[in-house]
C-alpha cells in the first residue's frame, strides 16, 4: 500500500518545482546532458509525488554511486537489437535506466499504433525506477500494456515461498488500462511484500516494519528493516504467499530470459548494482475489436466493483481503483510539499558534494 501517513515531524519538506530543479542540475555536475538529467528528475520527483518515496529521490545517492563507480554510464545511447514489426529487442548498454525505459516505451507505442501489439524486451538498464511511469506513457497513448521487470546485479533480497533466504529480487508486475478521458487503471507493484525502497526507508526513519513482511539471516519472522542491511542479510517475503512467489518468478523468468537479459543467479549477482531487465507487452484495445465498446464495458465493471458498501477497516471513504491512491498523493503533495526523511536529505546533499555542487539546502522551503 502507498504510505498512509505522508509525513514525520523531521522530515525536510520541498516543493516539487525546487525538488525537480534539484535533481537536474545534480545530474548535469554530474555529467548528464540536459534531456538525459531532466528524465531522471522527470521520474524520481512522480514516483514522490505519487507517494513512492521509495523511488523517488531517496535513489539519487545511490545513482550517484553507481556512476562514480563506473558502474552506470552516462549518457549512453539505448540500441536496438531486433525491429521486427510488432517484436522489439532495446538494449539499454546499462545506460540510466528512465531514458532507455523512456524510449523503449516510445518505440513500443508506436509499434503497438502500427501493427496492433508491440512484445517489447527491453534489457541490461541501470535502475528503470516506478513501473507504474512506463505503465501511464502506453495508457497516455491509449494503449494497454503489462510489464514483467526482473532485476539482477545484486544480492537477493526476496525469499522463494517456503524457502529462508533471498533467490530473486522485488520484481514488479504492472498493468495499465486507459480510459478514455479518465484517469486509467494503474496496478503498479513488487511481487515482495514491501518495495526493498520502503525497507530502506523504514530503517532511515527508525521504525519497524509490519508483521510478514522479512525473515532474517536465519529465516526467522523479525520487524527489524535492518536485517536487510546486516552481513549475513535476511530477506523480504513475497505478497500473497505461493501465489506472489508465482508471479515474482514469471516477472524473473519473462523479463530474465525472454529478454536475454539475465536471470538473478550466481554469475548474475556479484556486483554492486542493479539491472532491471523489462518485458512488456502493449495492445491497442481498438484493434482487437469496437474500442468504444471495450471502454464502455470497462467503465460497466468498475462502476460495479467500486460501488461496494466501503469497508470500516480499511478505513477508506469509497473503494477505489488502482492507479487513485497516487493521483489523490499527486494533488496533496502539490499542495503541501514532498517530505523528505532527514537521513535521505543528508545523503542526496553528500552525493551533490560528490558531483560538484556546492550544497543543496538552497533547495529546500
Ligand atoms: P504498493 O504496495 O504501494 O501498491 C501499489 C499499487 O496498489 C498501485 O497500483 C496502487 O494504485 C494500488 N493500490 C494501493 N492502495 C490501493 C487501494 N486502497 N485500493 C486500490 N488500489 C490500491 O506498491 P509497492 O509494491 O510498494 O511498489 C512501489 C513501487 O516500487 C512500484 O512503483 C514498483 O514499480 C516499484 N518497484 C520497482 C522495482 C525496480 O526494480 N525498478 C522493484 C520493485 C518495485
Amino acid at each position: 500500500m502507498a504510505e498512509k501517513s505522508d509525513r514525520h515531524p523531521d522530515d525536510i519538506i520541498v516543493a516539487e518545482k525546487k525538488l525537480h530543479a534539484l535533481t537536474v542540475d545534480l545530474f548535469k555536475h554530474a555529467g548528464s546532458e540536459t534531456r538525459e538529467a531532466t528524465l531522471i528528475a522527470d521520474h524520481l520527483v512522480l514516483a514522490n509525488m505519487s507517494g513512492h518515496d521509495s523511488h523517488g529521490v531517496g535513489m539519487i545517492p545511490r545513482y550517484i554511486m553507481n556512476v562514480k563507480s563506473g558502474f552506470t554510464p552516462l549518457n549512453q545511447k539505448p540500441t536496438v537489437a531486433l525491429d521486427a514489426g510488432a517484436l522489439l529487442v532495446v538494449d539499454g548498454n546499462r545506460g540510466i535506466g528512465q531514458v532507455a525505459a523512456f524510449e523503449a516505451t516510445q518505440m513500443a507505442i508506436e509499434r503497438a499504433k502500427q501493427h496492433g501489439v508491440c512484445v517489447l524486451a527491453l534489457r541490461n538498464c541501470s535502475h528503470i525506477g516506478r513501473i507504474g511511469h512506463w505503465g501511464e506513457m502506453c495508457a497516455a497513448a491509449g494503449l494497454v500494456s503489462t510489464h514483467y521487470v526482473n532485476v539482477i546485479g545484486h544480492h537477493p533480497f526476496v525469499a522463494p515461498y517456503g524457502g529462508s533466504d533471498g533467490r530473486f529480487s522485488t520484481n514488479p508486475y504492472c498493468c495499465s488500462i486507459p480510459r478514455g478521458d479518465k484517469p486509467p487503471f494503474i496496478l503498479d507493484f513488487a511481487t515482495s511484500r514491501v518495495a526493498q525502497g520502503k525497507v530502506r526507508v523504514a530503517h532511515n526513519r527508525g521504525v519497524k516494519m509490519g508483521d510478514g513482511i522479512l525473515i532474517d539471516r536465519d529465516g526467522n519472522p523479525t520487524n527489524d528493516p535492518g536485517v536487510m542491511f546486516a552481513n549475513p542479510i535476511g530477506a523480504i517475503l513475497t505478497f500473497g504467499e505461493h501465489k506472489g512467489y508465482g508471479m515474482a518468478m514469471a516477472c524473473e523468468l519473462l523479463a530474465g530470459a525472454l529478454t536475454s537479459g539475465g536471470t538473478l543467479r550466481p554469475g548474475t549477482m556479484e556486483t554492486d548494482g542493479s539491472i532491471n531487465n523489462m518485458f512488456a507487452i502493449v495492445i491497442d484495445p481498438g484493434r482487437l475489436g469496437d474500442r468504444n465498446a471495450i471502454l464502455a464495458e470497462i467503465e460497466r465493471s468498475l462502476a460495479w466493483v467500486t460501488a461496494s458498501k466501503p469497508s470500516k477497516d480499511i478505513g477508506q471513504e469509497k473503494v477505489l481503483i488502482a492507479g487513485d491512491p497516487e493521483r489523490a498523493m499527486r494533488v496533496h503533495r502539490a499542495k503541501n510539499g514532498v517530505p523528505i526523511d532527514k537521513t535521505t536529505w543528508r545523503d542526496i546533499g553528500e552525493a551533490g558534494a560528490k558531483v560538484g555542487m556546492n550544497g543543496v539546502e538552497g533547495y529546500r522551503d
